[in-house]
């Protein structure tokens, strides 16, 4: 295995603001079923986290809960600007319980350590599937409608300032579009009630495989991390984000 280093590049191509697709109405339904008033400083949110986490470790929701070792919530602080969404556990965070650990996993790391993010101090990492599906096999619609509740209720009680879907299957289900992550590239798009500006980029157990996409996956980090700046800068002018 080589060594990923992510590094700025003299010359890279510059983000591009392009329409929003908002999320169809079903996710959106499931967005307005969750917790959405709980903020972060809610007195009850460290139990509604417990509670969280228990239910999806044990959750029989769907038939994976057959196969898989336990169910996977999400790594990171409580507290955070970044939430990063992936497709599903695979082994090895079947085996551990904590998402993107294996190798892929390590990429996904030295992704996020290039714009400043790192899983113990400033960014949650979730699946939309909270269970391993077998031979890390496509997560099948029911599976996904099983769990999206789950997530909901993780978006709702981090409240991200940004959200970061990669991979093709975390991005189409997310937006609820068969677009190809490369139409879904490069653009500002808008998630749940919230309207959480969201952002496309390659999974990286498929950059694993095609590292000469590695080029655009850091094009996509950068535009993610000036998306952010814009946003946080307005906060600090105006403080309001509408
Ligand atoms: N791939 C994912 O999408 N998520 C993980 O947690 C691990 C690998």
């Amino acid at each position: 295995m080589g060594v990923d280093v992510w590094v700025r590049r003299p010359g890279a191509l510059a983000g591009v603001w392009g329409a929003q697709l908002v999320a169809q109405p079903e996710v959106a339904e499931l967005a307005q079923a969750a917790p959405a008033t709980v903020g972060p400083d809610s007195g009850d949110v460290a139990a509604l986290w417990d509670n969280l986490r228990t239910e999806v470790r044990t959750c029989t929701k769907c038939a994976l809960h057959q196969t898989r070792t336990q169910g996977v919530l999400g790594v990171g602080p409580r507290r955070v600007d970044w939430m990063v969404i992936g497709e599903a556990p695979g082994a090895e965070e079947d085996r551990r319980g904590e998402p993107f650990v294996g190798r892929a996993g390590h990429l996904l790391d030295a992704m996020l350590h290039a714009i400043g993010l790192n899983r113990g101090t400033n960014v949650y990492i979730a699946n939309v599937l909270k269970s391993r599906p077998p031979g890390n096999r496509d997560p099948k619609p029911e599976e996904v409608a099983a769990c999206l509740p789950y997530l909901m209720r993780q978006i709702a009680l981090l409240q991200p300032r940004l959200m970061l879907a990669v991979g093709r299957i975390a991005a189409q289900n997310l937006l609820s579009t068969d677009l190809s992550l490369g139409r879904l590239r490069g653009k500002v798009h808008h998630f749940g009630e919230l309207n959480t500006p969201l952002i496309v980029t390659y999974h990286p157990a498929y950059l694993l495989r095609q590292p000469a996409d590695k080029a655009k996956a850091w094009e996509d980090l950068k535009f993610a991390r000036s998306v952010f700046r814009q946003l946080t800068d307005r906060v600090g002018t105006d403080g309001d984000l509408s």
